[in-house]
């Protein structure tokens, strides 16, 4: 592993995508803060293109391929959002894109993923190593392979989004991040780190899958099952070397969610603040609803991550009682 990406690196990152991605919004609501006596500021990267903050990642990473990188173009292994942001990156810089899925995913990703321009290759998830087939391609065809977190430029991409909210928000008390394999967490930290000192940084997962909190308390990656969530963003097994190696030094804690508590918060969404937000987009707020007394008249960032949830699953969790 090389050194952890820095600070530095997540400005040098601000610049490679700015023009490209959206400055999105950030985001208040008398509502929430009355609710919980705090003052919320969410990041809406729901709002962002292919609707998820993963464009910033991606689009940092394929930027700085060198002339024989772009001629081969990028390949990643992803049936969620990755899939799609590394797709529309290759696109906007004009390089090609493989996109290994398994055959069972969603029509409408399939769909969106090759609307982008991507080829898809698909595996059959019982049977093939997706990572095995991913790497054997790229040696086939001179592509480079882009995880979707363990990676120093995603991580510096992600970081993009707090640095944004917090130059728009001034100065936080606290930062709550959904946290899946730790991208998001990591490069949130970074400028948390830098631009807000004294904030407490939290990531956020699924209490079926708290591999992150163990990973925290144990002082090393811990693997897990495939966890069984609506998160379906944060189903990763375990952190990355360079994602662990930023959360343990940066972040304060790791809390988790029940998947009633983000339904709650899916529904607060889009009553209060008429916003689609997936599942796993919810992690962020849902933990500091249950904050209680930690976040009383506190200044409170919320990483809302993304709104892909296909409409009919969408109304079936907000709908239900
Ligand atoms: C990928 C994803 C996450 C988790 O991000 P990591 O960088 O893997 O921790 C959270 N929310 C959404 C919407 C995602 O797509």
């Amino acid at each position: 592993m090389n050194s952890l990406p820095t600070y530095d690196d997540v400005i040098a990152a601000a610049a490679r995508i700015e023009g490209h991605a959206h400055r999105t919004p950030v985001l208040r609501s008398r509502t929430a803060d009355a609710r919980w006596g705090a003052q919320f500021f969410f990041k809406c990267e729901n709002f962002q293109r292919m609707g998820a903050f993963k464009f910033r990642g991606a689009f940092n990473a394929l930027s700085r391929f060198d002339a024989a990188q772009r001629k081969g173009g990028a390949i990643a292994f992803s049936s969620g959002n990755h899939a799609q942001a590394v797709a529309l990156s290759a696109s906007l810089l004009g390089m090609p894109a493989v996109i290994v899925m398994p055959t069972d995913a969603p029509a409408a990703k399939l769909a969106a993923t090759r609307g982008y321009g991507a080829e898809v290759v698909m595996y059959d998830r019982f049977t093939d190593d997706r990572e095995a087939l991913a790497r054997r391609l790229a040696a086939e065809r001179g592509m480079t392979l882009i995880p979707p977190y363990d990676h120093p430029d995603v991580i510096a991409g992600q970081g993009t989004a707090a640095k944004e909210l917090i130059e728009d928000a001034g100065p936080l008390d606290a930062l709550y991040i959904c946290l899946g394999g730790g991208g998001l967490t990591s490069g949130s930290a970074l400028s948390a780190r830098a631009l807000a000192p004294g904030c407490k940084v939290y990531g956020v997962e699924p209490e079926a899958g708290n591999d992150g909190q163990q990973s925290l308390r144990a002082g090393r990656i811990v693997h897990i099952d495939t966890p069984k969530t609506i998160a379906d963003g944060a189903q990763t097994q375990h952190l990355g070397d360079y994602t662990f190696g930023i959360i343990r030094r940066d972040v304060d804690d790791i809390l988790t969610v029940s998947d009633a508590q983000l339904v709650e918060a899916m529904r607060f969404f889009a009553e209060r603040m008429k916003m689609v937000v997936e599942p796993t987009g919810c992690l962020a707020f849902a933990a500091a609803c249950a904050a209680g007394e930690a976040i009383r008249g506190a200044r409170v960032g919320i990483l809302v991550s993304g709104g892909n949830v296909d409409l009919a699953r969408f109304a079936a969790l907000v709908g239900g009682n």
